[in-house]
């Protein structure tokens, strides 16, 4: 550990659920477990990320293993990492330049209460695709009217959004989620409120794909939220980040 290089505030770790495979220490050790690219590496340096934080830890393995994840961990803590780089790794490459038949149309799916959220999503995500053709889209009504085309929306790797712009593209018929493996509810304590559930479980029920991955990740997941949470997932393992001596 570098001594001018203030470590991450230290956290107390509880993993819950069958089989729950050993966090890492280090970035490289996702590239021995899982073969994670290369370019990926690289970029995480780039992005000046020298070590996991405690939810990437543990948070990424288990979604490598493609289980489904409940993480709960404090705000600043790098949950958008935790979720952007096992979804990249599992795609592989963007559907224009796979080898492998992925199928037509958006696979990875991010659902943020806001589009303030969204966005710095989106940027993240910039950050991790450099040096691949990936196409990541920030979904606003000025998006959703370029992927009307449906040619042009079925080269989209990754949408990023709010459940309300979803919501209406599906009603307007202009956007299928038939090919999505892998989705994600950020800040999943107010995804799963009385604001936005019935929402997302017409997004959620519109991803019909077999076997997909699902995860939740919040700050906070009330009692009630968290029920909702364990009932949309599959054989989930629920991680929880609190800080030490808090
Ligand atoms: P959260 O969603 O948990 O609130 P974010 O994903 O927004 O946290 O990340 C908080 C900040 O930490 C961001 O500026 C992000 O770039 C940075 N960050 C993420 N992972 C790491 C890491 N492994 N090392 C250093 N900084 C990181
Ligand atoms: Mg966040």
């Amino acid at each position: 550990r570098d001594e001018d290089d203030p470590p991450m505030p230290r956290h107390r770790v509880t993993s819950k659920g069958s089989d729950v495979p050993d966090p890492v220490e280090s970035f490289q050790a996702l590239q021995e477990r899982y073969q994670l690219s290369s370019y990926l590496l690289s970029n995480l340096s780039q992005c000046g990320y020298k070590r996991p934080t405690g939810i990437q830890s543990h948070g990424i393995p288990i979604l490598m293993e493609s289980r489904d994840l409940a993480a709960i961990s404090p705000t600043g803590t790098g949950k958008t990492l935790s979720y952007l780089l096992p979804i990249m790794s599992l795609l592989g490459a963007p559907s224009s330049r796979t080898k492998a038949d992925c199928g037509t149309g958006v696979r990875a799916l991010v659902v943020a209460p806001t589009r303030e959220l969204a966005h710095q999503i989106h940027n993240e995500c910039l950050k991790l695709a450099q040096g691949r053709k990936w196409r990541a889209v920030l979904f606003s009504k000025a998006t959703a009217s370029t992927l009307a085309d449906k040619s042009v929306r079925d080269k989209v790797d990754i949408i990023i959004s709010t459940p309300l712009r979803l919501v209406s593209a599906l009603k307007a018929d202009v956007l299928e989620l038939d090919n999505v493996r892998h989705i994600v509810l950020d800040e999943a304590d107010r995804m799963l409120d009385a604001e936005f559930l019935q929402q997302v479980q017409e997004i959620i029920a519109r991803c019909t794909y077999p076997q997909v991955q699902k995860a939740v990740f919040s700050a906070t997941l009330p009692a009630s939220a968290e029920k909702v949470a364990m009932s949309m997932l599959r054989n989930p393992i629920r991680v929880v980040v609190g800080l030490k001596d808090t």
